[in-house]
């Protein structure tokens, strides 16, 4: 799931990033939003498991995939069924949304009053709607494609001046689909054959900023104290000087955000600068303990910093 991706990324990249760093609220905005964005897919995702489709059909979340211009589609959920192809956006945005159609202009106002513009959500499904019409053509496969933006934030006010516009809240989606089905008639699709050719398109795009090395703060940093505190080592343990927690473990969220952010190859001395030990010794001995994978030789030497770094402190 992209999202959980990117979210995962941003949150190493907050607890990372200098604070006095001039993109540090950009960054923590953007946070904040993927994780409403993912707390709206997953509403979606309880909605539609409890729905009972009449026919047969297959769902995908977050489909991904690069058109052949080279852009990214990024779908929150494709709902193939034999009568129609469905394009689901999926928003959390609080306050009241507005639009302004002539311009395909998309704002909220927030509670406090403040007017934002945000990214088109038609715009965005009809660009999809389009890629995937596409598509189908191209493989021989007659079957409708639409398109709906649902709004996931109960507490939200649409404007009336989206009347008419395809966007409904998420408790609306069971009575839409019921309306697709009844509109849309049977076709001969294979769904099967379908599913398999959108899996061989699919491709999971990597989320990633390239910020620079020195822009981020060395140390392993205190989870507990939200990570605003760096961690000092003493005999084994990784001991916050502000909450006095210690860790073994501690080092491991540390090196999983360098690799996210930095590389997943660490040599002993940038490792030395990272973790903010001076002795070279110690750090050969922490790295034999993490049993890192080495290549390289002599002043080369480099460790490979696991994918699966943060499921290793169990072990
Ligand atoms: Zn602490």
């Amino acid at each position: 799931m992209y999202r959980t991706e990117k979210l995962v990324y941003l949150e190493a990249l907050i607890s990372r990033l200098k604070v006095d760093d001039e993109e540090f609220s950009s960054y923590q905005q953007a946070y904040y939003r993927s994780q409403a964005g993912l707390a709206g897919e997953l509403k979606m995702q309880r909605t539609l498991a409890d729905y009972h489709f009449p026919g047969p059909y297959k769902i995908f979340y977050n489909f991904e995939c690069i058109n052949e211009k080279g852009f990214s589609h990024q779908i929150d959920a494709l709902i193939i069924t034999t009568r129609f192809l469905l394009v689901v956006e999926v928003k959390q945005i609080s306050g009241t949304l507005f639009y302004k159609p002539a311009f395909h202009e998309f704002a909220r106002q927030t509670e406090e009053g403040v007017i934002e513009n945000f990214k088109n959500p038609f715009d965005q499904a009809y660009r999809h709607q389009l890629y995937i019409s596409y598509l189908l053509s191209k493989w021989g496969i007659s079957l409708p494609v639409l398109y709906i933006v649902i709004n996931a934030n109960i507490r939200t006010k649409l404007d009336s001046s989206l009347n008419g516009y395809p966007i409904i809240h998420l408790s609306g989606l069971p009575n839409f689909l019921e309306k697709l089905y009844e509109t849309n008639g049977e076709s001969t699709v294979n769904l099967m054959d379908l599913e398999r050719k959108l899996v061989s398109i699919s491709r999971r795009l990597p989320y990633s900023k390239n910020v620079e090395r020195d822009r981020l703060r060395n140390g392993v940093l205190c989870q507990n104290c939200d990570f605003h505190h760096v961690m000092y080592y003493h005999h084994g343990l990784w001991i916050c000087p502000h909450c006095g927690v210690k860790s073994k473990e501690a080092i491991f969220l540390a090196l999983h955000q360098y690799r996210l952010l930095i590389g997943d190859r660490i040599t002993n001395r940038e490792l030395r600068k990272f973790v903010g030990i001076d002795c070279k010794a110690v750090t050969s001995k922490l790295l034999k303990r993490l049993k890192f994978e080495q290549f390289g030789k002599g002043r080369g030497v480099y460790h490979l910093i696991p994918e699966d770094i943060l499921e290793r402190k169990n072990e």
